[in-house]
């Protein structure tokens, strides 16, 4: 097993400064709770984290990441809590632990490029802190190099895992070693065929390649002596999983794969490396469209090379890098290779983070850098602000907008499923469609197939996608409410004049009717009685010539009865039009309560408490419910039952008409039982103006000697409503009195 001596030697090299205290205790912290474990390769477990710390040391990262990366299985795989992690090593090691064991729970399924990405946004997103991503790969780097002895199937994953996630966070970082380790460690066990043929094949060819690349490095480095350019040439090392790629994307054989030798100039400066250029493409014939400068034009992670192909010695292709010292420590160290560490250690965890902005730009394959300094200056805020990657129920990743609800995610799903969402469980927990969505959380959607889209969704949502379901839901809703409640109106009206509706509605005379209306079609003509753009009375004048209507019926008919007339206490919403409304008499709604309107069948609309079993039993008829308002006249009053309960003395029914009375309000009905606990009970209909007038009133009663208990009655859903307009009739509660007339509004 590597010894502590040699990660501290490393972070001397680059960090002469670094606080070794915190590793040294960190290496004893974690053998002393790792003690006893080992790894399924049977070595004992502390190497795997000393192996890390030595890799974070190769990332020439801080003391404490390389405390934390010693660290980093302890809360997951010991009995370690994060307490104590926090206690022992301070808030910052503990944060990077902790992101470390957050990443590693995140669960991963998808195989799909696009989840990919999301996912690798997601870690950064969650990690926060640059050090948690380098931590996680050189965790990666290690358990890669410890496959072996795994079972085939988790070798498989591990390595597709890698070669998704990790190794093109490892590119985008810029940081070219750890890139290729992670892609070649995962070929092999992805792809064992292939990587052994590849293998077998490298090294039949190696002796005589050898010989190849040292024939060219002579002569070019003979060139470059000649004409006075100072640089060091060198053959490249092999990259079998890039060769492997070429070899399917650019479906060639093996032995035409040319990019096989490869050499590389480094120089001192800038100007050398197109001087070097030159050399090159005079010494060989230069291969067309195969220039690349990467030097005018780094990739976004900053990588910076001249690349060129040429025809070598006897034909054969040989592709050239060149680039200066500096630019190859960028390419092989990546962020690494930017940060610096000042004297005082704090100041250099700062500058790590102040490299996180940069780091997200750098993760944006797309974005090409134009000007390195405005960039950075544009993306000073969080990149992905706007974005929260969530996860479903399968484990695969969602990007929603920021503020996204769970009706979003919903809708992303299936419209079914955002049609009948009532709820979410984030993480276990149930939440409400309110809730917004956050980084990493893990949601499934809650429906119910009697549940349906709300005009309150729309502001919940962030989605065009949501907001545009939403819509037409509601929209088809609508118009399937207008049709009914149109086509009511109209049997309605066809009824006062004596004749059967289906009779008069099957004759030719519909036909004429609907276009000299104005109309193409029945369901249109419908559609707009039920908006309350076409009067029922105007359709039935062109249905039914008036000669044809019995005299005896012309008064009904001329009589005026609309919501609109003085006297309604509703108001049907975007509707003028003569409504026959009736306030349901099991709940007795007053000013004040939430209510709804029901379109019964024929029998006009009944009013209801909102929660009244009434309405709230009719989802499968959602569009029979209307959207209705209050607008009492004000001398208005409404029947509403209430029970008191006094102490059983004289006089009591006195003092509370007399409170009453005071309050301006009737009594319309009367019960008095007496028990024999000595308590009096009033059942009682009072006329009430509204909801407050009601509070006022039991105020005063309560105030009364003797009353123990005011209460309202609603007698909610004592019986389901049938669909034949009865929904507001004889659920009154028991025997409603036949003084109380039944209230109709008309
Ligand atoms: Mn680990």
């Amino acid at each position: 097993m590597r010894k502590l001596s040699e990660i501290t030697d490393a972070v001397l090299t680059y960090h002469p400064t670094a606080d070794l205290d915190v590793i040294f205790n960190a290496y004893m912290f974690s053998a002393k709770a790792h003690r006893g474990q080992s790894r399924d390769s049977g070595e004992a477990y502390l190497s795997h984290p000393v192996e890390v710390a030595f890799n974070l040391t190769r990332l020439k990262m801080d003391e404490r990441t390389i405390a934390a990366g010693l660290l980093h299985d302890t809360i997951e795989d010991t009995l370690t809590t994060s307490d104590e992690i926090q206690n022992v090593f301070g808030e910052e090691v503990y944060h990077l632990v902790e992101g470390v064991t957050k990443i590693g729970q995140m669960p991963f399924a998808s195989k799909e490029e696009k989840q990919a990405e999301n996912y690798r946004k997601m870690v950064l997103a969650m990690a926060q802190d640059i050090r948690v991503v380098m931590i996680k790969l050189a965790d990666r780097a290690h358990n890669l190099k410890t496959l072996d002895s795994l079972p085939e199937e988790k070798q498989k994953r591990i390595a597709r895992e890698t070669l998704d996630i990790y190794a093109p966070m490892a590119n985008r970082l810029g940081i070219g070693w750890l890139k290729t380790e992670l892609e070649d460690g995962s070929f092999k066990y992805l792809h064992p065929g292939p990587y052994r043929t590849l293998l077998k094949k490298v090294e039949q060819v190696e002796s005589e390649r050898g010989l190849y690349v040292e024939e060219c490095c002579r002569a070019l480095d003979r060139e470059l002596k000649s004409s006075g350019i100072a640089g060091k040439v060198m053959g490249r090392p092999k990259h079998f999983y890039s060769i492997y790629q070429k070899m399917i994307v650019q479906d060639l054989p093996f032995d035409e794969l040319y990019d096989l030798v490869g050499l590389r100039v480094i120089v001192e400066s800038e100007q050398s490396c197109y001087a070097v250029l030159g050399v090159v493409h005079s010494l060989w014939r230069p291969i067309p469209g195969k220039f690349k400068d990467y030097i005018a034009m780094p990739k976004p992670n900053r990588y910076q090379s001249l690349h060129t192909t040429v025809s070598g010695p006897r034909g054969q292709r040989v592709e050239v890098q060149i680039r200066t010292a500096e630019m190859h420590r960028v390419a092989e160290q990546g962020i690494a290779a930017h940060w610096q560490y000042k004297e005082d250690g704090n100041s250099s965890v700062k500058h790590l983070n102040d490299h996180l902005d940069w780091v997200r730009t750098m993760m944006e394959e797309q974005k090409e850098i134009k000007n390195a300094k405005d960039f950075l200056a544009s993306f000073k805020v969080d990149l992905y602000f706007q974005e929260v990657f969530v996860f479903t129920p399968q484990g695969e990743v969602v990007a929603m907008p920021r503020g996204a609800t769970p009706i979003d995610l919903a809708y992303n799903i299936h419209t079914d499923i955002g049609h009948h969402c009532i709820a979410a469980k984030v993480n276990g927990k149930l939440v409400s469609l309110r809730y917004k969505l956050k980084n990493g959380d893990q949601v499934e959607v809650v429906t119910d197939d009697q549940k349906f889209p709300s005009r309150e969704w729309l502001p919940l949502v962030k989605t065009s996608k949501a907001r545009n379901k939403i819509s037409n839901y509601l929209n088809h809703r609508e118009r399937e409410r207008s049709r009914i409640l149109g086509t009511e109106l109209l049997e309605n009206m066809i009824r006062k004049t004596g004749l059967e509706p289906q009779e008069v509605l099957q004759g030719p005379a519909l036909d004429e009717a609907i276009h000299s209306c104005g109309f193409n079609n029945y369901d249109n003509l419908l559609m707009s009685v039920g908006y309350g753009k076409t009067s029922a009375r105007r359709v039935l004048e062109k249905l039914v010539p008036r000669e044809k209507i019995p005299a005896a019926r012309h008064d009904e008919l001329a009589e005026k009865t609309s919501p609109g007339s003085p006297g309604s206490p509703i108001r049907v919403k975007d509707f003028e039009d003569e409504l026959l409304i009736r306030m349901g008499k099991c709940c007795n709604p007053i000013p004040g309560d939430s209510i709804t309107g029901y379109i019964t069948r024929g029998r006009g609309i009944s009013v209801h408490h909102s929660q009244c079993p009434s309405v709230t039993g009719l989802v499968n008829e959602s569009e029979r419910l209307l959207e209705v308002e209050w607008d009492p006249p004000s001398e208005a009053s409404f029947p509403t039952r209430v029970s008191i309960v006094t102490v059983e003395k004289q006089g009591q029914l006195a003092k509370i008409s007399q409170g009453l009375a005071e309050c301006e309000v009737n009594i319309t009905r009367a019960n008095v039982r007496l028990s024999g606990f000595k308590r009096a009970y009033f059942d009682l209909t009072i006329e009430i103006h509204d909801l407050s007038h009601l509070e006022k009133t039991f105020q005063r009663l309560k105030q009364i000697d003797g009353v123990l208990h005011v209460e309202r009655v609603q007698e909610f859903g004592k019986k389901k409503p049938s669909l034949k307009g009865d929904a507001w009739e004889g659920t009154g509660g028991p025997e409603p009195s036949e003084e109380e007339p039944e209230r109709v509004s008309s």
